[in-house]
């Protein structure tokens, strides 16, 4: 790997998407999940980039929904999932887990990630970790395919990975998020600087993103289930981690 870490902006997209744009080398760039072709389009023309790869980490709309129109306009490869390949725009390379594509000088790792749908994919290139729809800052996604067990394994995954510093999730959830972790633990203390630095951010319009791995191992209920401080906090001591996955993502869901 390069010194010098890579420079990621993120390009707001519907109602709380980011496109997450990683300058590669000089004067190439790739986008993950772009849902919308305009405003990337856009961002790419202006900052006079040459797009190489799309990156896909899933197939629902709002993460592709742009990806075939930005292919054919800026020449780019798309890369998604292989077990998905009939679900997803058209791929000019179909990966699995443990695959590892080169893009320019970087080397991008592929890990699939099932719970939120059965084919999702993240993308680790050095520090940084693009986990679309599988992990939020303070949350993680709705399981629409896979089960609470598969998530949780996918999480723990994640979670095991050493050397993540920046993690680039694709929707602006934190605030929602955030109050969702100050019922289920409103006595933590630690939570005050976070709650105070995540208000200003959104209410000076900038984004709460990208999080860090050590600030999601910290306040994270998702990844926390085998926790047994967090676990005994929510009432639920003596249960396996799987089901204390699955019932506080019931909560969330209901929050
Ligand atoms: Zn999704």
């Amino acid at each position: 790997m390069p010194a010098t870490t890579p420079v990621v902006y993120p390009i707001p997209v519907g109602a709380d998407n980011y496109v997450w744009l990683m300058e590669t080398a000089a004067g190439d760039a790739v986008i993950f999940d772009p849902g919308d072709f305009a405003p990337v389009a856009d961002v790419l023309q202006r900052s006079r980039l040459n797009l190489t790869h799309i990156l896909i980490t899933h197939h629902h709309h709002d993460h592709t929904d742009g990806v075939t129109a930005l292919a054919r306009h800026f020449g780019a490869r798309v890369i998604g999932h292989a077990r998905d390949a009939g679900r997803l725009p058209p791929l000019d390379l179909a990966v699995g887990d443990g695959d590892a594509i080169p893009l320019g000088p970087l080397n991008c790792e592929v890990m699939a990630t099932p719970g939120h749908t059965l084919g999702h994919v993240v993308y680790r290139i050095g520090d940084a970790l693009f986990t679309g729809d599988t992990l939020f800052s303070l949350g993680c996604g709705r399981l629409f395919e896979g089960t609470a067990e598969m998530m949780w394994d996918s999480l723990r995954r994640l979670r095991a990975l050493s050397g993540i510093g920046r993690v680039f999730p694709a929707h602006e959830y934190t605030l929602a998020n955030l109050g969702f972790v100050l019922k289920l633990e409103p006595e933590r203390e630690d939570l005050a600087s976070l709650k105070w630095w995540v208000h200003e951010q959104i209410d000076q319009g900038k984004p709460t993103l990208p999080t860090t791995m050590e600030r999601e191992l910290q306040f994270n209920p998702f990844l926390r289930a085998d926790d047994p401080d967090f676990v005994q906090r929510i009432g639920m001591t003596g249960n396996t981690a799987v089901a204390v996955f699955a019932h506080v993502r019931t909560m969330r869901n209901h929050h």
